[in-house]
């Protein structure tokens, strides 16, 4: 064979894969940095999924979307949405088919792995007053310590009234920490395993040094936190129990890199997907041929039950209110459906390679993920998708110029994770997951590609404008 015949079979038969920036366009260059910008600031606003929901339903009305209400009539081109309980959105631009032909659906998740205050956190010890955390979610706990958080929630009263809770949001706020061993004390701690390092009970919250009262008095730094949060929100220690109060980082998102190419911040899993998926929506210039539908849910970091997690009815609900408006079944609509379950997957990283099979891996800047399974061991709680789903997604994102790659988590047994997928695909819904390549998942600050961002949101639109 000629050099020159092997190197033209080279090009025809070999993969395709290459690196986002040997395919992307100049304009789609500068549309990803004005895409980037609306992301993060998206990600300071939304430090909780409540915050996100807020932020989501502000955006959303701000293009027209107003909230379903059982038994309204729909039309081509209508806006809706639902607010499952504050913590979970459901949106939906009636398509110009009926529900019949399907809805095509994409399903995110706004929860973030972060530290929860227990039901009866305050306490005092050698005179510093703590909040005692119970994680959410699956955290490296050694990463939680020594960094700034503020927190984040709500306390909800007898009355009815919730009260909205941000301290250290704000510039200028105090902010709150998790302390750390010193080195020249860790001789012992320095022998265990990372998983057993910074016990789950160690995470407690520090607060506050400055006793009230008398010397002879006791509890006194405690009872000073307690005048606090009362003068600041009328609560007493009791209403805590009432509460969901969230310790989070308390860092802005930022360019990350010399180049800016890439982003800094807590939740950008799922925040990343979840953005991406409501703000494809949002653009959409034209009516789409069968009903786009974004699902914004809660829950997923702890396996997506729960009233406002995937698993629960309220989505069904949500698809059976559409479909009833227009005399449709809802398992036929279901039957003909498309999701896209967006979810983040592991960037391959460099520093810890061996974890990864880098031939399968996802590489920062290859575009959006696909994933045809998560799972564990031998496919353990995957979905996996069919080959002809793949074919479909294939072909959506090509005819789309969408920049993607295919994606594995990490090595077969070197561990595994699952999505939203296989709770949407139990629903006799075609699934597929496919989401934002990350490096340091789950951890108070995870670094994304903006190719990849963007990408992903092209891939969104992509699936709510498919006519086939
Ligand atoms: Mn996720
Ligand atoms: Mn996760």
């Amino acid at each position: 064979m000629e050099p020159s015949e092997f190197k033209e079979l080279k090009k025809q038969l070999s993969s395709t894969r290459k690196n986002g920036y040997d395919k992307i366009s100049a304009a789609d260059v500068d549309a990803m940095e004005t895409y980037c910008g609306g992301y993060k600031a998206f990600l300071d606003i939304g430090k909780t999924e409540r915050l996100c929901v807020n932020e989501t339903i502000r955006l959303a009305e701000e293009r027209g979307y107003r909230p379903f209400v059982r038994g309204m009539e729909l039309h081509t081109g209508d806006k809706v949405y639902h607010c499952n309980r504050g913590k979970s959105v459901l949106l939906a631009r009636i398509g110009t088919a009926p529900l019949s032909a399907g809805a095509q659906i994409t399903a995110a998740h706004i929860d973030s792995p972060r530290l929860d205050l227990k039901p009866n956190p305050l306490y005092e010890e050698a005179e510093l007053a703590y909040f005692k955390t119970h994680y959410y979610g699956g955290i490296r706990k050694y990463q939680w310590v020594t960094i700034p958080l503020e927190l984040r929630g709500v306390i909800a009263l007898k009355d009815g009234t919730v009260i909205s809770v941000n301290i250290g949001g704000e510039e200028g706020d105090p902010r709150l920490v998790i302390t750390d061993l010193l080195p020249h004390l860790s001789a012992e701690q320095n022998k265990k395993p990372l998983s057993e390092a910074v016990p789950a009970e160690s995470l407690n919250l520090l607060l506050g040094s400055r006793p009230i009262g008398d010397e002879e008095d006791s509890g006194r730094v405690k009872l000073a936190v307690l005048k606090l949060l009362h003068d600041k929100y009328g609560i007493t220690e009791d209403d805590f129990i009432s509460a969901e109060l969230e310790a989070v980082p308390a860092v802005k998102a930022c360019d990350i890199g010399l180049d800016r190419s890439m982003i800094g911040a807590y939740g950008q899993d799922d925040r990343v997907c979840a953005y991406a998926a409501l703000k494809a929506l949002l653009d959409l210039d034209k009516d789409p041929v069968k009903t786009a539908v974004c699902v914004l849910a809660d829950k997923e970091e702890i396996g997506s039950d729960g009233v406002t997690g995937m698993q629960s009815a309220a989505f069904d609900t949500f698809m059976e209110d559409l479909c009833e408006a227009q005399g449709v079944a809802v398992r036929e609509c279901l039957e003909h459906s498309f999701c896209l379950s967006a979810d983040v997957t592991a960037a391959y990283d460099p520093n810890f390679g061996e974890v990864y099979e880098k031939r399968n891996a996802a590489f920062v800047n290859y575009g959006i993920g696909l994933c045809k399974y998560t799972g564990s061991r031998g496919k353990s709680g995957a979905s996996d998708a069919n080959a002809e789903t793949v074919a479909y997604a294939r072909k959506l994102f090509d005819d789309a110029d969408v920049i993607w790659q295919m994606a594995e988590l990490g090595k077969v047994d070197a561990g595994g994770g699952g999505t939203v997928a296989v709770y949407m695909a139990n629903r006799n819904i075609t699934t597929l997951d496919a989401g934002v390549p990350v490096l340091s998942m789950h951890a108070p600050f995870e670094t994304v590609s903006k190719l990849d961002c963007y990408e992903t949101y092209k891939g969104m639109k992509a699936v709510y404008l498919a006519d086939f």
